[in-house]
């Protein structure tokens, strides 16, 4: 494996680091092959990162959490996916199931949920997605009507990752149509409630082990408090999930992309032509070259947009700690321009890196490298899906053009008014 530079991670996040590198050498890199020949989803895998308490180290301790941040949940998730990409998002949607929670639950549902998100005990998905509703989720159809004190929801849900495996959902529907995106709310539904069953189950080109379904809710009745914020604020709790998110399909992104480079180069050393090794010829050192700058230009954004994200997520834990208010709500309070903008920029630029290095790693390998029975052609596929997924990097691009937009705007707004 090739060195990795140090971003100033502190003692405990080196632990993680050590903890997480050394199940994916051990754990997963035997068994990557079987879960993604067989797309069975890996419950001896989700044990073992169970007992290494590596699911919730991003949650505050009183949650049962780690204490961390967004650092530590990419962390885990970089050092997991340098073994397989489908397996590391088992324990990622269960972050964008927890962060919702985190930032919009109140007291009771955070005791209610996070600790069992944070050990493992139960994993979560979250779904927003809909055949009608992708990159628009303004779109959503299925529905959640008040009837005293539960909601009543019904609708198709598709994509979901963790589907079936889970058992805490985070679900979006309207609880009035008319109102467009203002009726879309965001609920949590427990497995097993009556009313709430599986769908297809999708077969895919990559992340095969991680397992992706329908979600079907039939006159689906939950309580009113499984609601998460207030009636009509769904797309913000959708929004600023993905802003503390997104990071994380950077991280995995990257961690293919290194789990790609480094079996390449172990092949590359060895396999000789024309009487010298791959790893000689000047055009293959300029194409790992470009690669391993590449990964790095990522991790340098990944892991210092982190550092701010980290900063503003614990000082709003210590702040709604002592409020009362929500976690959301002093986030707002120290942070008003959100981080989207950044956010957005860390997910489609380390997934477009991913998706060019798995596929230079393919060329330098050689007929080889497009192999089954060879693991560089497995990151290519897993790769991919980090440029859809969470917004795909078209609607990245939008959010950052508007973001930029609108602070122009407003700069120019501020100047004139100097002026006057
Ligand atoms: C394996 C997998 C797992 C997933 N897991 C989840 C999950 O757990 N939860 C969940 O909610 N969703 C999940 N999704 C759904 C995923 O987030 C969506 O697939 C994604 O947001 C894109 O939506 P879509 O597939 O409907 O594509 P569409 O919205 O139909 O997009 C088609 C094309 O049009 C482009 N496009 C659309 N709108 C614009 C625009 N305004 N400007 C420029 N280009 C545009 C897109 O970039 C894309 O290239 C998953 C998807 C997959 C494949």
């Amino acid at each position: 494996m090739l060195m990795t530079f140090d971003y100033g991670f502190t003692d405990d996040q080196k632990e993680i680091i050590k903890l997480a590198r050394e199940i994916a050498e051990k754990k997963i890199k035997p068994v990557r092959a079987h879960y993604d020949e067989t797309e069975e989803f890996p419950w001896e895998v989700i044990e073992d990162i169970r007992k290494a308490d590596l699911f919730g180290v991003y949650l505050p301790v009183e949650y049962g959490g780690f204490g961390g941040a967004n650092t530590e949940m990419c962390l885990v998730s970089e050092e997991l996916s340098k073994a397989c990409g489908g397996i590391s998002l088992a324990v990622t949607a269960c972050g964008l199931c927890a962060i919702p929670i985190l930032l919009f639950g109140n007291e009771a549902q955070r005791q209610r949920w996070l600790p069992d998100l944070g050990s493992g005990k139960r994993l979560g998905a979250f779904n927003i997605t809909e055949p009608d509703a992708g990159s628009d989720a303004t779109a959503t159809k299925s529905t959640a009507r008040r009837e005293g004190d539960y909601y009543v929801l019904n609708g198709l849900k598709n994509f979901c990752t963790n589907g079936e495996a889970a058992e805490i959902y985070i679900v979006f529907a309207t609880v009035n149509p008319v109102r467009g995106p203002r009726g879309i709310t965001a609920f949590v539904v427990e497995k097993g409630t009556p009313g709430f069953t599986f769908g297809k189950k999708e077969t895919k080109m990559g992340i095969r082990a991680s397992s992706t379904y329908e979600l079907i809710f039939e006159n689906c009745k939950i309580p009113a408090s499984n609601r998460l914020g207030s009636e009509g604020y769904g797309l913000f709790v959708a929004q600023a999930t993905f802003d503390f998110s997104r990071p994380g399909v950077g991280s995995q992104a990257l961690g293919i992309a290194q789990g790609a480079l480094d079996e390449t180069i172990k092949y590359i050393r060895n396999r000789k032509q024309f009487g010298q090794t791959v790893i000689s010829f000047q055009a293959i050192q300029h194409m790992m070259a470009d690669c391993a700058m590449k990964i790095e230009a990522g991790r340098a954004l990944l892991y210092s947009v982190n550092r701010t994200m980290d900063k503003i997520q614990k000082e709003a834990y210590a702040r709604a700690k002592e409020s009362g208010k929500l976690v959301y709500e002093e986030m707002r309070a120290l942070n008003p321009g959100r981080v989207t903008k950044y956010s957005a920029m860390v997910k489609a630029f380390c997934s477009d890196v991913a998706m060019q290095v798995t596929t230079d790693c393919v060329q330098m390998c050689g007929g080889i490298g497009y192999m089954r029975d060879f693991p560089v052609e497995k990151y290519m596929r897993d790769a991919k899906i980090t440029q859809i997924y969470e917004g795909t990097n078209q609607v990245q691009r939008n959010e950052i053009a508007m973001m930029m937009i609108k602070e122009y705007a407003s700069q120019m707004v501020q100047k004139e008014l100097l002026k006057v």
